[in-house]
């Protein structure tokens, strides 16, 4: 890559910069930009988030400049990780002094010394995140990158700057860092970096779950998800952070019938979700649409290989995973939930014979999430016949067609009932209760099926018919 000192320095000639420039050429400070701003200007990303290294006095570099910004900053101290971070508008600027760090082995926390700007780029996890340019006025916009990161980026290569055994050992969180910057980049992971992460992937088990997951969403996140999850397959760490996944892999085959591997299928269900949304929960749901297969796999002699109930069999499975891997045990999960358990019902509601009533239950079942349902199924096409693509695509617009129709008809896909339950409860002087939900119940059902329209009126007659067979009498006449 051929970029020239003047035009880092154009790019980084900002009121900002300057200032930061001038506050450390006062307290006669090397300062540098380093890490992911420097790495994403060469990959002419936008960089919100900008890291400041001091060779010494971090923090008091930073409390000068927020002196100097004053309106419209916040200085917040980390004394105790020796970091300053200053907001700014919507900047927000991460300050740190040099150091050096050394590693026992039963933790991620590293003892601290101050150290030279080489020690602190030393400390990176990747040669593409270890460069830095200076801000002090008489090298202003040079680059420092004694590990040939700007090589690296050109090679699209992942690699650490030190032996990759002692990078990953240190800081285990690194091997997932290496995977998710892979995933987002599109980049390869060199070779003997690799290999390490291979030696060293049991001890992704010091990291906490949280950090872990963190990145995990960031590769589900990326452009093409499958690319992270192959390399955590193939480096041995999907096995130990979600061996659920692993149990998708593998293709049967019994006389002479084989079923597709669901992991590899799966995958592309996710890339294919991805292409369509960044919508991080819809793609979690790809992800584990599937989830139950292993545990559901029969042989069948006149059917072959079935999984009889994976859709509900994994809503279930959904809990645990979400548990272990700390993600959000709230409406988020739900919905996650929802979609897989709903996967296979669009594809039952192709054939002409399919009643309306079928369709009003999928409308109700989906809510306002029947878009991003069909949105899945139709994700989970992965079929390489085109003809069958084509089929199956077909068959999906017949399905949201008649989805269209009787919404407009029925209206069923926020159903609110028709009778509320207080008129019920005022016409037999009746508590909230059993009875109330049983009346309730009975007209949802009676609308779903078709029997009466959706439709105060009618269902109030209807009621009243449910009521007299139970035995109960109005004590007021409407
Ligand atoms: P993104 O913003 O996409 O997460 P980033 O590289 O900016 O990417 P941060 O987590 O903000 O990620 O880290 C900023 C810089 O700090 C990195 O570029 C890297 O130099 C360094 N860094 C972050 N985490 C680690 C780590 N676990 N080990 C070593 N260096 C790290």
């Amino acid at each position: 890559m051929n970029i020239s000192q003047e035009e880092i320095q154009a790019y980084i000639d900002t009121p900002l910069f300057r200032l930061i420039s001038r506050a450390a050429d006062e307290m006669q400070l090397e300062c540098y930009l380093i890490g992911g701003f420097v790495r994403d200007f060469f990959l002419c990303r936008p960089s919100k988030d900008v890291d400041v290294v001091a060779i010494g006095k971090g923090i008091e570099l930073a409390e000068s400049v927020a002196r100097k910004l004053g309106r419209h900053t916040r200085l917040t101290l980390f004394k105790n990780f020796g970091t300053a971070q200053i907001k700014h508008k919507d900047v927000e600027i991460e300050f740190v002094g040099a150091r050096k760090e050394s590693y026992r082995s039963d933790s991620r926390k590293p003892i601290v010394e101050d150290g030279t700007l080489e020690d602190d780029q030393r400390r990176r996890d990747f040669t593409i995140n270890a460069m830095a340019f200076c801000l002090n006025r008489d090298r202003f916009g040079q680059l420092l990158d004694p590990f040939n990161g700007l090589q690296d980026l050109e090679d699209l290569i992942i690699r650490t700057p030190l032996d990759p055994d002692i990078t990953f050992s240190d800081d285990p969180l690194r091997m997932m860092r290496a995977v998710r910057f892979a995933a987002q980049l599109g980049f390869d992971i060199y070779p003997d970096t690799f290999d390490a992460i291979v030696r060293n992937r049991e001890r992704i088990g010091i990291v906490s779950m949280e950090r872990v997951t963190d990145e995990l969403n960031k590769i589900i996140l990326s452009p093409k998800p499958s690319i992270g999850f192959i390399l955590l397959e193939k480096t041995g760490l999907l096995e130990i952070i979600f061996p659920e996944l692993i149990a998708l892999k593998g293709a049967e085959t019994k006389e002479g019938v084989g079923h597709k591997d669901n992991f590899y299928h799966t995958l592309s269900v996710l890339d294919n979700i991805a292409r369509q949304t960044d919508h991080l929960w819809l793609r979690w749901a790809a992800l584990l649409h599937d989830i139950a297969k292993p545990v559901t796999k029969r042989w069948d002699p006149k059917q072959g290989w079935t999984f009889h109930n994976h859709d509900f069999i994994g809503e279930k499975m959904i809990p645990a995973i979400f548990r272990r891997m700390k993600l959000p045990q709230n409406e988020k999960m739900k919905y996650v939930q929802k979609l897989v358990s709903l996967h296979m019902r669009p594809m039952q509601l192709v054939e002409d014979e399919v009643t309306d009533s079928a369709i009003r239950r999928l409308l109700f079942d989906a809510g306002d999430d029947i878009e991003e349902l069909m949105t899945l199924c139709e994700a989970d096409i992965t079929s390489k016949n085109p003809e069958k693509v084509r089929r199956f695509l077909g068959n999906f617009r017949i399905v949201r067609r008649k989805l269209q129709e009787i919404e407009e008809k029925d209206r069923v896909r926020n159903f609110q009932p028709p009778v509320d339950g207080n008129e019920i409860m005022e016409l037999f002087a009746l508590p909230q209760g059993r009875v109330i939900g049983l009346l309730k119940a009975a007209i949802k059902e009676a609308i779903l099926d078709g029997e009466i329209p959706n439709e105060h009126d009618a269902a109030y007659r209807f009621m009243l018919e449910k009521a007299e067979e139970m035995g109960l009498t109005p004590v007021k006449e409407r």
